[in-house]
C-alpha cells in the first residue's frame, strides 16, 4: 500500500471522527500523522510491517495498531463502520450546498437518502421538512442550492497547500494535469479542476468518482463530471481526446476573462501549440487573470532566490534551532537567513525580550563560525504595539541586522489609526521590513484597514521593504497587492516565516504570489546579495 493511500484512509478517518463528534485531538493526531505519512519519502507499509513505524514523527502506539490493521487488511474496520454511519457523501455534499455535517447526518438518517438524486426526490417530494430541526427556512435554501447549476463553487475559497495537494492527488491518480484556479496560484481557490487526455472518457470519469478523495459526483456528463470532498469542496474534472488536450488545459486554467479574449481556440494537443496557432506568446498561468496577448515579462524565478529573511526557532514559536534552520537554509542553496523571533508583546507564544535578544546573539555568533561563509542574521519580529511604538527599545534593534515590524494584535483599528499605527513605525531607523502588511488570515480574519498606498511611499521613501509572507494561510501580500508594490517601486521580500525546517519549503508560494503580481527577479530584494541588500539602509546611528 503507497503512503498516499495510507494518509488518504487516515485523512478519511480524522475527518469521521469529526463528524462523529469524537475528541477533537483525535481527529488532529491523525490529520498530522496523514501529513507526515504523505512526506516520508520510505514506504510507511514496510515500516509498519517491521514494527519501526513509531520513529516517525507523531506516531504513537494507537495510530500505530490502526496502520498494521490498514496494512495487513487493507481497511480499518472503524472507518468503514463510521462510512455506514455517517454517510460522507451526503456529508460532503451537504457542506457544498452550505448545510452542516450535523444536519447532512440528520437528513441523512431520517429520509434514508444517500445520493444527490436521492436528495432531490426528497426534497421535491416536501420530505426535509419532516426531518427534526429542519423549518421552511433551511428547505427552501436547500432547495435552491439544489436548483444552482453549471458553477460549481466552495462555499468559501480554500487555502492553496490544501488545494494544491487535492487536486495534484486527483491528477496524479487519472494521469490528468492540475487546471483552474490551482494552476494559477490563486490564494484561496475556487474553481478546483483538473483536465485529462483520455480514449475513453467513461472509465477515467468511472475512476475520479472512485477516488478517496471524492465522496459524491454532483454533476457528470460525457467529458466533463464535478465530485465533492467530503469537506463539500467541487473538483471538476474535464477529459478531452488527445489531440485536443492543449486546448482543453488552456480553457481549464484561465480566468473566464482570459480565456474567452483567446476565443475561438484552435484545437492543438499541447498549450504551447494553440498559443503559437493563436499567434500569442505563451503566457505563464499565474498572468492568466485579465485578457493578455503581448509577451510576458521574466518573472521571478525560484532559483533567483538567495535567502531567507524571516523565520523562527525554538526561541520564540518555532520548532528548530538556530543552528538546524540555518544549516537547513544553507541545504537549500541559500547565502543566507535571518533570524526573527517574536517579541513579548505578541502574547499568545514566547516573544524575547532585550535580554533574551542579546543572549540570542551568542547562538548565532556560533552557528556563524560552523557554517562561514554562509551568513545567519540577528533579526527580529518586532511588534508593532497599538501606538506605533515598537515592542524594544531602540538601542536593541540597532544592534540587529534585519528587523521586521509586524502588527499582531489589535487589527480591528479604524483606517486612519491603523495606517498611522503602520507609518510610526516605519519611521523608526531600525526597520527594515513590513511583515504581512494586510495581516489578513485566509478564511479567519480580513485584511487590516491599512492604506498600503501610503505604505509603499513611506517605504520607498525610507528603503523599507514589504514582505510577501509564504505562510498559505497568509500569502501576505497577495498577487494584486504584489503588483501595485512593483508599479511603485517598493522593494519586496519573499519571506516564508517558517516556524520549522519544513516551512522554509514554502518559499515557492511567496515567489508563485509575487509572479501573479507580475514580479521579476530585479523587483525582490532577497535575490541580491547580502552585502546590497544591508546597504540599503543604515540605523541612523
Ligand atoms: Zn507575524
Ligand atoms: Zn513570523
Amino acid at each position: 500500500m503507497e503512503n498516499a493511500r495510507i494518509a488518504d484512509r487516515l485523512e478519511a478517518f480524522a475527518s469521521l471522527l469529526e463528524l462523529a463528534d469524537a475528541n477533537p485531538y483525535t481527529a488532529r493526531a491523525y490529520n498530522r500523522a496523514a501529513g507526515t505519512i504523505r512526506a516520508t519519502p520510505a514506504p510507511v507499509a514496510e515500516l509498519v510491517r517491521a514494527g519501526r513505524v513509531r520513529e516517525l514523527r507523531g506516531i504513537g502506539p494507537s495510530i500505530e495498531t490502526r496502520l498494521r490493521e490498514l496494512v495487513e487488511t487493507g481497511e480499518i474496520a472503524e472507518l468503514s463502520e463510521l462510512e455506514r454511519e455517517l454517510a460522507p457523501g451526503l456529508v460532503g455534499l451537504g457542506r457544498y450546498l452550505g448545510l452542516g455535517a450535523k444536519r447532512a447526518v440528520e437528513i441523512a438518517r431520517a429520509l434514508d437518502v444517500r445520493t444527490l438524486d436521492e436528495l432531490r426526490e426528497a426534497a421535491a417530494a416536501g420530505r426535509l421538512r419532516t426531518v427534526p430541526g429542519i423549518g421552511p427556512k433551511i428547505e427552501a435554501q436547500l432547495l435552491e442550492a439544489l436548483a444552482r447549476e453549471g458553477d460549481p463553487r466552495p462555499q468559501h475559497g480554500i487555502a492553496l497547500n490544501r488545494a494544491r495537494e487535492l487536486v495534484g492527488t486527483i491528477a496524479a491518480a487519472l494521469g490528468g494535469e492540475p487546471a483552474g484556479d490551482v494552476r494559477r496560484w490563486r490564494d484561496a481557490p475556487e474553481l478546483l479542476a483538473v483536465a485529462c487526455a483520455s480514449a475513453d472518457p467513461v472509465s477515467t470519469l468511472a475512476r475520479f468518482a472512485e477516488l478517496p478523495q471524492i465522496v459524491a459526483v454532483i454533476d457528470e456528463q460525457d467529458r466533463r463530471a464535478v465530485g465533492v470532498t467530503v469537506d463539500g469542496v467541487p473538483v471538476e474534472v474535464v477529459v478531452a481526446e488527445a489531440e485536443r488536450f492543449g486546448t482543453a488545459l488552456l480553457r481549464a486554467t484561465g480566468s473566464p476573462a482570459y480565456v474567452a479574449a483567446l476565443e475561438p481556440l484552435p484545437d492543438a494537443a499541447d498549450e504551447a501549440a494553440v498559443y503559437q496557432a493563436l499567434g500569442v506568446p505563451w503566457c505563464p498561468p499565474e498572468l492568466r487573470e485579465s485578457p493578455f496577448r503581448d509577451a510576458p515579462p521574466a518573472l521571478l524565478e525560484i532559483d533567483d532566490i538567495r535567502g531567507d529573511l524571516h523565520c523562527h526557532t525554538t526561541w520564540s514559536d518555532g520548532r528548530a534551532s538556530v543552528e538546524e534552520m540555518a544549516r537547513a537554509a544553507q541545504e537549500r542553496g541559500y547565502d543566507y537567513i535571518a533570524i526573527c523571533d517574536h517579541t513579548p508583546a505578541v502574547g499568545a507564544v514566547p516573544g524575547l525580550t532585550a535580554d533574551d535578544v542579546r543572549r540570542q546573539a551568542e547562538e548565532i555568533a556560533a552557528a556563524n563560525e560552523l557554517l562561514a561563509p554562509f551568513r545567519v542574521l540577528r533579526g527580529i519580529e518586532c511588534d508593532i504595539l497599538p501606538d506605533g511604538r515598537l515592542d524594544l527599545p531602540d538601542d536593541v534593534l540597532a544592534e540587529l541586522d534585519w528587523v521586521q515590524a509586524s502588527v499582531h494584535g489589535g487589527q480591528r483599528m479604524p483606517r486612519r489609526e491603523m495606517t498611522k499605527r503602520v507609518e510610526a513605525a516605519l519611521l523608526n531607523p531600525y526597520v527594515r521590513c513590513l511583515s504581512h502588511p494586510t495581516g489578513r488570515i485566509i478564511n479567519r480574519r480580513p485584511e487590516n484597514a491599512v492604506d498600503l498606498e501610503r505604505v509603499y511611499s513611506i517605504a520607498l521613501e525610507h528603503g523599507i521593504a514589504v514582505e510577501v509572507n509564504g505562510l498559505p494561510d497568509r500569502l501576505d501580500l497577495r498577487g494584486e497587492h504584489v503588483r501595485d508594490a512593483v508599479r511603485a517601486g517598493v522593494a519586496i521580500v519573499c519571506s516564508t516565516d517558517a516556524h520549522s525546517v519544513r516551512g522554509l519549503g514554502n518559499m515557492t508560494y511567496c515567489v508563485q504570489t509575487a509572479r501573479r503580481g507580475w514580479a521579476t527577479s530585479a523587483d525582490i530584494l532577497n535575490t541580491q546579495k547580502l552585502s546590497s541588500i544591508l546597504a540599503r539602509r543604515r540605523g541612523a546611528g
